[in-house]
């Protein structure tokens, strides 16, 4: 870490955190003043939202604390999961990025970009052919993952989004998690109900172009017509930008610190404010939390339903790669749990403790954490002491 920079938990502290410590961070003045950032943009209607890959590496590649994210298994949940975010006033404008390793940035091939494992899971599931429907991480693969290749799935996935959500400007991006750098390759809008990638002489983006090309265009200024896209798009890549001034100065080489996946936590949320501004400090280097955002109904402002299964199929993931000790997720020793109300915090603890590697990942030393929003100081622990 570098001098000056903020005062950040050491890997050893988090790797075995305390409930009272959570709750310090929670408390913190810096976890207030970075909610109030959030709160002042979506209240000003300028909050950029974020759709990418649960995987911990591809957390913090933006500065700033103006930004909600949803967050699913190669980015790939279908978006009626979360209506109320993508329609939410607040968010006018989007961005859907999965992620790779990087050899989209040295001009390879389309077809020899890697790196996301729920990508490569869909891959292989498609190769055999034999889907367990037993399994819920093969069932998610098989049924929310619309293509293997990153920049076909963000390209898909970003139809899906302005599909149901008119008039939002939809950013198409793929995030190398070794260099921290977002590259945005188009945009999407649903105008009137005809969806398609904007200036359509200047970058006319179709699924079979993307499929043929070997090099992707990035998507510049000069391409754009629109005043409020163009400020948006340069206002993401400053974002990148300092993000990644940043994440050098934190981890020093990137490359190495994010080479594999080993999150000491799964965060399981409801919320789509980010992870950063609840327990500030405390997540600010990547590669620290696999995010799992829970799908909910909203009537006005009051949650009425929360989906469980598919968010418990997503942590599953995780926790059946730790107990498995192969490498990725080797330190993924606690899971955080933050929902709309304390009752569907409890609910979904209970559903964790019904998966399937439980026993043993609590055996091997996992623990749960409840944090009651209203009461933060409130955190209930399921450990095996
Ligand atoms: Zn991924």
């Amino acid at each position: 870490m570098a001098e000056g920079s903020v005062p950040q938990i050491s890997r050893n502290e988090i790797l075995r955190p305390t409930a009272e410590m959570i709750a310090s961070y929670a408390n913190s003045p810096e976890s207030k003043r970075r909610q109030t950032e959030f709160l002042r943009a979506k209240e000003e209607r300028r909050v950029l939202l974020i759709d990418t890959c649960s995987d911990a590496r591809t957390a913090r590649i933006l500065a700033g604390f103006d930004m909600a994210f949803v967050s699913s298994i190669a980015g790939a949940i279908r978006p009626e999961y979360y209506r109320f975010a993508y329609g939410h006033p607040g968010f006018p404008n989007i961005i859907v990025a999965t992620h790779t390793n990087g050899v989209l940035a040295e001009g390879a091939s389309l077809k020899d970009l890697e790196g996301c494992g729920g990508l490569e899971a869909f891959q292989l599931f498609k190769m055999n052919g034999n889907v367990d429907p037993a399994d819920p991480l093969e069932k998610y693969a098989v049924n929310e993952v619309k293509d293997g290749n990153p920049i076909l799935q963000a390209y898909r996935k970003a139809y899906d989004v302005a599909d149901i959500a008119p008039d939002k400007t939809v950013f198409m991006g793929v995030i190398n998690h070794l260099t921290g750098k977002l590259d945005i390759f188009g945009v999407m809008k649903n105008e009137s109900g005809r969806i398609g990638t904007v200036s359509a002489f200047l970058h006319g983006l179709t699924e079979e172009a993307l499929r043929e090309n070997k090099d992707i265009p990035l998507l510049t200024p000069d391409m754009l017509q629109n005043q409020g896209m163009i400020n948006e798009l340069m206002r993401i890549n400053e974002k990148n930008a300092a993000a990644r001034t940043k994440l050098v100065e934190q981890v020093g080489n990137l490359a190495h610190h994010n080479e594999i996946q080993d999150p000491p936590f799964i965060y399981i949320a409801s919320y789509v404010h980010p992870i950063t501004s609840s327990f500030a400090e405390m997540f600010d280097d990547p590669n620290i939390a696999f995010r799992v955002r829970v799908p909910k109904q909203k009537e006005g402002k009051t949650v009425v339903t929360v989906d469980t299964e598919i968010a418990l199929a997503q942590a599953s993931y995780a926790m059946g790669k730790n107990v498995r000790q192969d490498g990725p997720f080797d330190h993924t020793q606690n899971i955080l749990i933050y929902m709309d109300n304390v009752d569907f915090g409890d609910y979904m603890a209970e559903q964790v403790k019904n998966l399937k590697d439980f026993p043993k990942w609590r055996e091997m030393g996992g623990q749960v954490f409840v944090v009651d929003r209203g009461n933060v100081n409130n955190i209930k622990v399921t450990n095996h002491e």
